[in-house]
């Protein structure tokens, strides 16, 4: 336990903030008040979010402890084999993009319990959990919306993350306790520019800017000392080159295929949720009805080719995952691997030709921790543990999809085009950066991790179960 309790806590979630660009801005003294109000005071550590590493799902473990499998939010879209065919198929359809955003909270597994229900005077600024959140406590219940229709129409992000900065002095004013806050300006801009452009960087600048005058601001009211903050991003991102469009590819094989935006169908036997856009869900349908899931040595005999062989095929497809019995199998153009859960931790062995990661050398059977460490710098860092979270839950797909890096999996319905992806087990979109203003003591450190020590850093106990442990305040990770 850490001797310091803070009254409050800031969380800052810089989206799709790139662990590289935002330590190299800071080591070139670019982000001034990153440098002196956290850095100084604290550390800075690389750190590995959740899969899917997409806006959204990757924000939920911050808040809850829990990874997005956990909480049984599988992807920022995903099909619900669980209801029932109807006319068309937008009951079993559900995408968190725009309206849809609406059902997060009551999607999110009952038994998991935000932060905000920690707190006495909870805040929330574009969150996308407001679980926990009364109605004055959520700051942009109604505004939100306004916000994202004048930015994704104007491409005026910035006004976004300008407009956070006023409500956090608002909230911070009123005496909140704890506040989360997102700003999207680094995401949108590279969504729509480049993960390296002017309009992206410029947006890191101004996220250290409105810092600076924060800070400033509780020194001048004597809070500064008594306030935790955590900067920390839910993604990398990477430039995208070719657009792959994955439910005509689905559509090629035989199947008749759903995807967004087009729900309002009938008779579909296949599914494409595509998150970030580098990831996928795919849902296949198994004789007449949705129910059963498919096992990966089934899904191999579906559609008139094998479906993960037509996938390794392709350019673009980087990993296929399925679960067959209690394994999660992994296959890639190398060969295939196979992930379980046991009472020590995860066992891990290739199955077939080389491993589909590339690791070499990782324990046959570790604890996640250890596994953990010995992936961290690898092209998939934690990606072991990771899917077997992922494919825990049961609205997860029977195939999970990650695309190769410069490379996406959606095409005609996305407006603007996409110019950078995210979603993938790639290094590049697992890893973010974390800047603490206190000591951080593992060197290998989860995103899903915060929750608890946010928790612990201001006073509070954990209840329940979650999947983080306090790797920040706690004794360093074993390393395998
Ligand atoms: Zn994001």
């Amino acid at each position: 336990m850490a001797k310091t309790v803070y009254d409050r806590c800031i969380f800052f979630l810089v989206d799709g903030a790139r662990e590289d660009v935002m330590r190299e801005m800071t080591e070139a003294g670019e982000l001034p008040a990153l440098r002196r109000y956290v850095l100084d005071r604290g550390d800075y550590r690389k750190a590995v979010t959740s899969f899917p590493s997409t806006t959204g799902p990757a924000h939920v473990p911050f808040l809850t402890g829990c990874t997005p499998g956990s909480c049984n939010l599988p992807g920022i879209r995903w099909f619900d084999r669980s209801q029932p065919n109807g006319l068309t198929h937008f009951r079993q359809a559900r995408s968190y993009v725009g309206p849809g955003g609406l059902y997060i909270d009551q999607d999110l597994k009952d038994e998991v319990h935000t932060i905000f229900e920690y707190f006495e005077r909870p805040a929330g600024v574009f969150s996308f959990v407001n679980r926990g959140l009364g109605i004055f406590e959520n700051r942009t219940l109604l505004t939100r919306g306004w916000y994202w229709l004048y930015a994704h129409y104007s491409g005026q992000w910035q006004a976004v993350d300008d407009a956070a900065w006023r409500y956090i002095d608002r909230a911070v004013d009123q005496g909140a306790d704890f506040l989360s806050v997102v700003f999207p300006a680094v995401d949108e801009y590279s969504h729509y520019t480049d993960p390296f452009s002017d309009a992206t960087l410029n947006a890191y600048r101004e996220f250290d800017r409105g810092l600076g005058r924060l800070a400033e601001r509780l020194q001048r009211q004597d809070r500064l000392d008594s306030t935790l903050f955590v900067i920390s991003s839910d993604h990398g991102l990477t430039s995208t080159h070719t657009h792959f469009e994955l439910w005509s590819f689905f559509d090629e094989l035989g199947f008749n295929t759903l995807y967004y935006p087009r729900i309002l169908r009938n008779g579909c036997d296949a599914a494409t949720m595509v998150s970030g856009n580098g990831m996928a869900h795919i849902y296949l349908k198994k004789g007449d009805s949705w129910e059963e899931r498919p096992s990966y040595e089934e899904i191999r005999t579906l559609g008139e080719t094998d479906p993960i062989e037509a996938l390794l095929g392709q350019e673009a497809i980087d990993l296929v995952a399925a679960v067959q019995d209690d394994s999660v199998i992994v296959c890639g153009r190398r060969g295939i691997s196979e992930i379980r859960e046991t009472p020590e931790g995860i066992a891990y062995r290739v199955i077939e030709g080389q491993d589909p990661f590339g690791y070499g050398g990782i324990p046959a059977e570790a604890s996640d921790e250890q596994l953990l460490s010995a992936t961290f710098d690898t092209d998939y860092p934690d990606a072991p543990y990771q899917l077997l979270r992922v494919l825990g839950s049961p609205r997860s797909g029977d195939l999970i999809v990650s695309a190769r890096k410069g490379y996406d999996l959606r095409y005609r319905y996305e407006h603007p085009e996409h110019k950078s992806t995210h979603g993938s087990l790639h290094r590049d979109h697992m890893h973010v950066p974390l800047m603490m203003n206190t000591e951080i003591a593992a060197d290998h450190v989860r995103t899903v991790d915060l929750f608890p020590a946010m928790l612990n850093l201001t006073g509070r106990l954990v209840e329940g179960t979650i999947d983080g442990r306090d790797s920040v305040t706690a004794a360093s990770r074993a390393v395998a």
